[in-house]
């Protein structure tokens, strides 16, 4: 468990207080279309202000790479956030973020009230953490409150450079909950402790896969990375996706699972296409995949195999789908197994990214224990790395 100071742990009242919040949410001609991440920073925001702190929020929206751009303005999170708050959120709106109208608006705050900035990353030295602007974002404020758990990955001003230049720095309601959550799963779980492991690319998790290896009971391995792995068995894998390079490496990964006594489940049948296609011609199958056909989801018989092995697990960590669940033909193995993680009488993670498209698709988004608002940040704390935004946050 990582001991690091909430927003519980500090003196707020009357104090000005800056909180980094991820507003970095979908638009569409200008309109949100999905507020969740605005909804998510709320119980901090609510705290805040019926301690009596004057609540000065920032955020990122999309990557305006330091340049004002309109379509990318918080705007419009300043007029949703005032509805739901039911109280006038004072909109900062300078191209340099903190300019004029920060300035002025948190000069005449009173204790309750809150001010958006601009995005902060109209600001070029925002994501290369350079001083200047932490030192700008600083002065605004008494202390720092981070709650943006999708950043946390990322050394940037507005998460990591201001806190050289404020005394106190903790976390929100969101992070907090993020780390208890991730914490435990991976350094004090329950156990047996399962983590399921799909998507595109072993490349792209072999530091999860290695990592999860040492915690553990038991490792599934589904989607387009387990192909790399039926290889490795020496199954045919016909025009699935394989990464050659790293065959020896699934090899490697194999033996250390053996080594350490934990369960290492890989799909036993294939749902295989003759193309990349919702409506092309599939069948399934077994004991490896033909030439011409490509596996596109996991089979019946590696469901069954899943989901017995997730029946009496504790603690369930999910990132990546088990096949291309944007097509509705080859989302089925992904949606079985999510619903066997809504039914199982575990904590059950979801890790960011697009596990969490396919819970929600499932419909099955309230059923989880925990869903995780950071894609990359969940990955990199699921490969046991220490998060710079995390790291920034004052211990206990
Ligand atoms: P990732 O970002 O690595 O978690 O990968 C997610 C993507 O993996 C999704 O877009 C899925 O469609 C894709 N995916 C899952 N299974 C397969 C598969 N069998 N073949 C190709 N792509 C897959």
């Amino acid at each position: 468990m990582l001991n690091k100071k909430s927003v519980e742990d500090i003196e707020v009242k009357g104090k000005k207080v800056l909180v980094r919040c991820d507003f970095n949410v979908p638009l569409a001609d200008g309109k949100i279309t999905d507020e969740t991440r605005i909804d998510g920073a709320l119980p901090t925001i609510k705290y805040l202000i019926n301690a009596g702190a004057k609540v000065i929020l920032c955020s990122h929206m999309g990557k305006p790479k330091g340049e004002p751009k309109p379509e990318l303005s918080l705007a419009p999170v300043a007029k949703a956030l005032s509805a739901k708050l039911g109280k006038e959120v004072v909109f900062a709106a300078d191209d340099n973020v903190v300019g004029e109208n920060a300035k002025k608006a948190v000069a005449e705050m009173a204790e309750g009230d809150v001010v958006l900035l601009e995005n902060t990353r109209y600001r070029i030295e925002e994501t290369k953490n350079v001083a200047e602007f932490s030192k700008e974002l600083a002065s605004l404020a008494d202390v720092f409150v981070n709650d943006a758990f999708g950043t946390a990955h990322r050394a940037h001003c507005s998460n990591v450079g201001v806190t050289e230049y404020l005394d106190t720095a903790a976390c929100g309601y969101l992070i907090q909950k993020e780390i208890e959550f991730l914490g435990n799963a991976v350094n004090n779980p329950v156990r047996p402790l399962v983590a399921v492991l799909g998507g595109s690319k072993v490349s792209s998790k072999i530091s999860v896969i290695n990592n999860l290896l040492e915690k553990v009971d038991t490792l599934i391995i589904g989607g387009g990375m387990a192909y790399t792995f039926m290889k490795a068995l020496g199954k045919n894998v016909g025009d699935s996706l394989l990464e050659a390079d790293y065959i020896d490496y699934a090899k490697e990964m194999m033996e250390k699972a053996d080594k350490k006594g934990v369960k290492l489940l890989i799909p036993v049948d294939t749902v295989v296409a003759k193309e990349f296609n919702n409506d092309a011609e599939s069948k399934i199958s077994e004991n490896g995949i033909e030439d011409g056909w490509m596996g596109l989801d996991i089979g019946p018989k590696t469901v069954e195999l899943f989901s017995n092995a997730l029946k009496d697990a504790k603690t369930v960590v999910w990132n990546g789908p088990m096949g291309v669940f944007e097509m509705p033909n080859f989302a089925k193995g992904t949606n079985a197994i999510a619903n066997v993680l809504a039914e199982i009488d575990a904590t059950t993670i979801i890790g960011g990214g697009d596990s969490v498209a396919a819970v929600n698709q499932a419909g099955l988004g309230n059923k989880m224990s925990h869903i995780s608002t950071g894609g990359g940040a969940s990955l990199e704390f699921l490969e046991g790395k220490d998060l710079p935004g995390i790291v920034a946050i004052n211990d206990k």
